[in-house]
């Protein structure tokens, strides 16, 4: 039993973890699977500007309810599940308009509060789904992910009719990638790193693009009869994309952001006004996990090849130096509780 903190920038602790009495309105989770995010290793290195420290990271977690708190209904001790890291407070212009994932008083589990790299969890009852018999916990682990591209898809209206081009073919490109082409669209996808280039023709891209201007203008420039893009999303995190993602995409077409760069990004007024382009911004899922679960049980994405690989929760030092060394290697490490 192992609860896996960061205890200040740079440096990963474990800890021996203990089972809790949920509160009344919780449940506590028996954690089986939990992946490692981009956002758990910025922690680690000190550059996410809403961690505090001490923290015991991770949102990325499936496993089994082991007790329920004196006031929850509907869920018991045995039920499967998957988390929901997002935690909101029900009032604000955000929540009441169903955008609770952009709460004026938002609270990520692993993030402003303690979170899933743990044996056991305690979480609010409102912040479990559950995830049928037929699904393995290791792929219900991947829910979160899969939400990360279920909101920005939602937020920039994805339907058969796009053709839409995605930057980054890391975890979240990909993922981006395999919901895209669940709606029906046409995905080119570009990266500047020969082996995810490679690696993304395997998740269904109809077209990889190495990464470099001329060559992402080339090849999209023909699409859609010769305007470009209907979509452009940025999974890459990258600024200076933005400018070009506007001057690509077509006329009325779409511009999702899923990156936190605090820096500035140039744009040119007249490409937007002109061809009337709408950006969007998108963060963490508006309770999409259930429309996610709902997919994975159905088959309807290609998930098991996302996980590249497992370590045990004890060996997470592991598990972390590899993501330093050589993130290449993985799409997405998880932790096995
Ligand atoms: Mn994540
Ligand atoms: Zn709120």
């Amino acid at each position: 039993m192992v609860a896996i903190a960061v205890e200040e920038p740079g440096r990963l602790k474990l800890h021996a973890a203990e089972a809790v009495a949920p509160d009344s309105g919780e449940v506590l989770v028996r954690v089986h699977k939990a992946g490692i995010c981009g956002s758990d290793v910025h922690i680690l290195h000190g550059s996410n500007p809403f961690a505090r420290y001490p923290r015991i990271i991770g949102h990325e977690v499936s496993g089994r309810i082991e007790s329920v708190g004196a006031n929850v209904t509907g869920l018991e001790p045995g039920d499967r599940v998957v988390v929901d890291p997002v935690v909101s407070c029900g009032h604000c212009y955000a929540c009441r308009i169903g955008r609770q994932n952009v709460c004026a008083n938002l609270e990520v589990l692993g993030v402003h509060r303690d979170g899933g790299f743990r044996t056991y969890l305690p979480v609010s009852a409102a912040n479990v789904v559950k995830v049928p018999a037929t699904l393995p916990l290791a792929i219900a682990a991947l829910a979160e992910p899969f939400s990360i591209a279920a909101n920005v898809l939602t937020r920039t209206e994805c339907s058969a009719d796009d053709v839409i081009l995605i930057y980054g073919a890391g975890n979240i490109g990909l993922t981006v990638l395999q919901v895209a082409k669940l709606m029906g669209a046409r995905c080119i996808i570009a990266d500047t790193d020969p082996a995810r280039v490679a690696g993304a023709a395997k998740f269904g891209a109809d077209l990889t693009v190495l990464a470099t201007p001329d060559a992402v203008r080339g090849a999209v420039e023909s699409e859609n009869d010769g305007l470009g893009p209907t979509l452009v999303i940025d999974a890459a995190g990258a600024p200076e994309l933005l400018r070009e993602a506007v001057s690509l995409v077509s006329p009325a077409g779409r511009v999702g952001l899923l990156g936190f760069s605090g820096e500035p990004s140039e744009l040119v007024q007249q490409d937007v006004v002109r061809k009337e382009i709408s950006i969007h911004g998108s963060r963490l899922s508006r309770r999409l996990l259930p429309q996610v679960v709902g997919w994975l049980a159905d088959g309807k994405l290609a998930p098991q090849s996302m996980i590249t690989q497992t370590y045990k929760a004890e060996d997470a030092q592991a598990a972390f130096a590899l993501l330093e060394t050589d993130p290449s290697a993985a799409i997405k490490v998880q932790l096995d509780f």
